[in-house]
């Protein structure tokens, strides 16, 4: 227990003391994604040092430690989430191939002509595209929560869409955009007593906030590894183990088999049913060690300064003239979304530069929620648990200088 300490966190991260422009390092595009941890770069790099090998195959000491590192990997994934069994989860490259292996596979088994799939209006492109996909391919029906001015869903409006032909509620825990805590729980609820599965997005939520998907009784649940202080290339699929045995396998090849013939081939059990070919073993590796690091500081302590954090930085944007902050809803984690008028996203995305202060300027592959607002694009700054105040007095005080029209 105790406060964060975030001047000791700061050290953990190398990047953190880089400069741009002549100016120290401000990253607020977390959303996009994190920095890594001293610790997570040592133990890929230990990885290939002392362990490196393919898995599962070669009976020989390195395959041995490689395939224990990489299993020891899943067991933290499966902790770190509250999952039943490590057999549930699934390593994948990220959310955007999580959400599309799930479509491909239940989603292709599960929902036919006529059969809806219900998605929110703050979706990633990734929550929307793998479905319009399927949808046009089996004859299936989208249909899409609303939310208020807040950025808020609308749960009336859900309860009304929901129905017998609801096969899937795709929905994302944290939006990127906009920041908002969506209220998953009572929508797994609502949409088991329809007699629908849930897909769970938390891309945006797991560096956040504390997540137990049995808690939440998602049915998948997927998350990228590079959003949680881990490397790019590798992410993660939940799904319960009932659900996983059914369900048929997406890519075939190595690893997924249990014998084949030029007749017929016998699948492994989950997880391995889907992990066809060489994985990303070194990255789920460092995946693991970022599990490791965030458990180490606890996200229920990485919650309270974020939220304290977003406080002062909602606070300090709400105070520039004519700034509209777009996304107000009550809960919310470390994403604030806001235009400036008089002013180009991409222009204030480069002021900011020009002082060292990262963030992103455009559409955050969630074009729907933006057009929502009337919007095409926003200035994002996003937050992690090593920002500090004095960064979002940074960016505060760039922001108010463009609004008093001195560029
Ligand atoms: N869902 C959400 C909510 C996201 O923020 C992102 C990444 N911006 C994704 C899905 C896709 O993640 P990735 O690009 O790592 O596959």
């Amino acid at each position: 227990s105790g406060a964060l300490d975030v001047q000791a966190v700061r050290r953990d991260f190398p990047i953190l003391a880089e400069r741009v422009n002549g100016k120290p390092l401000i990253w607020l595009d977390n959303a996009a994604t994190t920095h890594k941890p001293q610790s997570v770069i040592d133990r890929i790099s230990y990885f290939y040092q002392h362990e490196n090998s393919n898995i599962h195959r070669a009976a020989h000491e390195l395959a041995a430690r490689a395939t224990d590192a990489y299993e020891a990997a899943r067991d933290k994934v499966a902790r770190f989430i509250g999952a039943g069994s490590s057999s549930e989860i699934i390593f994948v490259r990220g959310a955007t191939e999580a959400i599309n292996l799930v479509a491909n596979t239940w989603g292709q088994q599960n929902i036919g002509a006529g059969d809806e799939i219900v998605v929110s209006q703050l979706e990633h492109h990734a929550n929307i595209v793998p479905w319009q996909l399927l949808a046009q391919r089996v004859g299936a029906v989208i249909r899409v929560i609303p939310v208020d001015d807040s950025g808020q869903i609308l749960l009336d409006e859900y309860r009304k869409l929901l129905n017998a032909r609801t096969k899937l509620v795709a929905i994302t825990q944290v939006s990127n955009a906009l920041g908002t805590i969506t209220p998953v729980e009572t929508i797994v609820a609502l949409a088991h007593a329809a007699g629908a599965r849930v897909l769970v997005d938390g891309a945006q939520s797991v560096s956040h906030l504390r997540v137990n998907v049995r808690a939440l009784d998602a049915d998948f649940f997927v998350f990228s590894g590079h959003k949680v202080f881990a490397p790019t290339g590798i992410g993660v699929v939940y799904g319960k183990a009932a659900l996983l045995e059914q369900m048929p396998p997406w890519q075939g090849g190595g690893n997924m088999i249990a014998d084949v013939t030029f007749e017929r081939t016998q699948y492994q059990p989950a997880p391995n049913k889907f992990e066809a070919g060489t994985g990303n073993i070194a990255d789920a590796v460092g995946l693991g060690a970022a599990i490791d690091y965030v458990e180490r500081i606890g996200l229920e302590r990485i919650a309270h300064y974020e939220h304290d954090l977003l406080a002062y930085a909602t606070h300090g944007l709400q105070r520039v003239p004519g700034l509209r902050l777009i996304g107000t809803a009550q809960h919310k984690a470390s994403v604030l979304s806001f235009v400036l008028p008089g002013y180009r996203t991409e222009e204030i995305g480069a002021a900011l530069n020009r002082e060292g202060i990262a963030v992103r300027s455009g559409h955050h592959c969630a074009q729907p929620i933006l057009r929502r607002f009337g919007l095409e694009a926003t200035v994002r700054p996003s937050l992690a648990f090593y920002n500090t105040c004095e960064e979002v007095d940074a960016l505060v005080a760039v922001v108010n200088r463009l609004a008093h029209g001195r560029r």
